[in-house]
């Protein structure tokens, strides 16, 4: 079962996690919201046609979904990953989970709060499928994928530090989030679909192999 989560709310989320604490500000970006919707249902579709299960952690462009709502929908479907799903202008990166990893700013309560992550055993399973997709993105889509740690310093209502709140906030769900882009367009400033068919080919291509599924179909 994999877990697909195609980017952003299309109404400004605020608020904080009931779990941890942590800001769960999202907001809706331009072009990027249909975008990676729609790179998003090719990838269900050559997964599915690859005899996975799938599950869209945000099931229609227009719906609103909080991050944990969204970690939720993973942990009841029983994902053996997640898989975020986005675009920014120059930015060809996948962003996993790793122990130590945080996010630092003002809690509902108007003191700081810092999060770190935690859990060693899902961040080893992150890391593992994250440089197997990063592979299978550079090889298809042709242009060097990094494996790497985000930064969201001088991003402000955003809370400061290394890696995506929603891969934060999944205690038992290994996350991969995943940024496309060209130098001149994704983000708010649309693709061309050539680029995003091959987005979603770069997600799903060689899936036995980059998600690592045994002869049953389960994910290892
Ligand atoms: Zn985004």
């Amino acid at each position: 079962m994999v877990a697909l989560d195609p980017g952003h709310n299309p109404v400004r989320v605020d608020g904080f996690d009931p779990v941890t604490g942590a800001s769960q500000i999202d907001y809706p970006n331009g072009a990027e919201d249909a975008n990676v919707f729609e790179v998003t249902t090719d990838v269900r579709e050559l997964l599915q046609h690859n005899g996975y299960d799938v599950v869209m952690l945000k099931r229609a462009v227009t719906e609103n979904v909080t991050y944990r709502q969204r970690v939720d929908r993973a942990v009841t479907a029983h994902a053996r990953v997640a898989i975020s799903i986005h675009t920014s202008p120059g930015a060809n990166d996948v962003f996993v989970q790793r122990v130590g990893l945080y996010r630092e700013g003002v809690g509902a309560d108007g003191a700081t709060l810092r999060i770190t992550y935690r859990n060693e055993a899902t961040a080893a399973a992150s890391q593992r499928y994250g440089q197997a997709i990063a592979s299978a993105r550079t090889r298809t889509e042709g242009v060097p994928v990094m494996l790497t740690d985000n930064d969201f310093g001088g991003r402000a209502p955003l809370w400061t530090g290394n890696i995506p709140m929603i891969a934060l906030m999944s205690d038992r769900v290994p996350w991969v989030y995943n940024e496309f882009g060209l130098d001149d367009a994704g983000g708010s400033t649309p693709l061309p679909s050539t680029w995003l068919s091959r987005y979603a080919r770069g997600i799903a291509d060689d899936v036995r192999t980059a998600l690592h599924v045994d002869g049953h179909g389960c994910a290892v």
